[in-house]
């Protein structure tokens, strides 16, 4: 029997997947946040994540998947790597995981059903893409219904940030009550930095350039 009642959020501790937490507490009656050890630089973003589960009473589970660093080592993972600081020309930037999105729901997908559970949430953005292909909705659209086949179950991938950009997400996180905590508690920087980070990743600047304009508006 499908139980609507209990959700799974994909949890990095950052800007986007935090809301998308918050928003889920207000929806369901039990929230359980999972998290992925891949290897990443700045173990700070789990430390981040189990803090403001912990906090907020949320169950929060810690998957490890360094397979997907072995595999792909990349600019989140390897100190030797430097993240890029503008787009490329072509292709996505090397802070793209190849498979990562993939990886981390599907290995959700695959908990939730042994806990009975059919809903997933992830912060997943097509207006704030940066090129990843995996944050697209035809990706997430194609992967439940892979998913679904796979394991014989309907699954339900729910986004709710889909379309919605930086400015917007802050703007729901006010809306939700947790502004503060957004700002101050979660780890969006490509350099380990908690709350407004270093400010100088293109991480950093999406989040900060987002802020500015909520805020602007807000006050205008
Ligand atoms: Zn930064």
């Amino acid at each position: 029997m499908k139980n609507q009642k209990q959700a799974i959020v994909i949890y990095s501790g950052g800007q986007d997947s935090t809301t998308c937490l918050f928003w889920a507490k207000k929806r369901y009656e039990e929230v359980i946040a999972v998290s992925f050890d891949y290897g990443q630089r700045h173990k700070a973003e789990l430390a981040c994540a189990a803090d403001i589960a912990k906090e907020y009473g949320v169950e929060h589970q810690i998957l490890d998947m360094s397979l997907l660093n072995q595999l792909a080592p990349n600019s989140l993972t390897r100190e030797d790597i430097q993240v890029d600081q503008d787009a490329p020309e072509q292709g996505p930037p090397n802070s793209f995981v190849d498979g990562r999105n993939m990886v981390f729901l599907t290995f959700a997908a695959i908990f939730a059903k042994q806990r009975g559970i059919t809903d997933l949430i992830t912060g997943v953005s097509q207006s704030d893409f940066s090129g990843y292909p995996d944050c697209r909705d035809i990706f997430i659209k194609s992967l439940n219904t892979t998913l679904n086949l796979a394991m014989d179950y309907e699954f339900d991938i729910i986004t709710p940030l889909m379309w919605i950009d930086k400015e917007e997400t802050w703007a729901l996180a006010d809306e939700l009550g947790v502004l503060d905590v957004i700002r101050d508690r979660t780890l969006t920087c490509y350099n380990g930095i908690p709350g407004d980070g270093c400010g100088e990743c293109p991480a950093c600047k999406l989040r900060r350039r987002g802020y500015e304009r909520y805020i602007q508006h807000k006050c205008s």
